[in-house]
């Protein structure tokens, strides 16, 4: 992976961050408050303000993707090569988020892209609903 992606070096604190990620894997989805907890456990002294700002720049930078909740609450995934456009259902209650993948959501991408003569990055759908254990 690069690690001086745009210009910016990686910080030991940004580092434990994407470790924490790297270490659950892809398809995993944190809550900065879920990182943070996590990262106090193994004696990080930081604060949440610090967590949210550290995973910004990391989106920014190119190593995790955002997902948006309904609420404001945000979750982070790795963004990973073996791990390409997939989509998401989101439960609006608990935020439970489930993984699927769709052929059909990335071609329309591809193709509303080509129309409009957009140069295309991702194509990602977020379903919005309610989980069966909410309903
Ligand atoms: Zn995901
Ligand atoms: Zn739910």
């Amino acid at each position: 992976m690069e690690l001086h992606q745009d210009g910016r070096r990686l910080t030991p604190q940004r580092k434990k961050v994407l470790d924490l990620f790297q270490r659950i894997g892809s398809g995993n989805h944190l809550s900065a408050e879920e990182v943070h907890s996590n990262l106090v456990q193994s004696n990080a002294r930081v604060s949440l303000a610090t967590i949210y700002r550290t995973l910004r720049l990391l989106v920014k930078m190119g190593f995790l993707h955002e997902l948006e909740l309904n609420d404001g609450g945000h979750r982070f995934e790795l963004l990973s090569q073996d791990h390409p456009d997939h989509h998401h259902l989101i439960c609006l209650n608990c935020g439970r988020t489930e993984e699927f993948e769709s052929e059909q959501v990335v071609l329309a991408g591809m193709q509303a892209a080509e129309n409009k003569g957009f140069k295309l990055i991702e194509s990602t759908l977020n379903v919005r609903g309610i989980c069966p254990d909410c309903i």
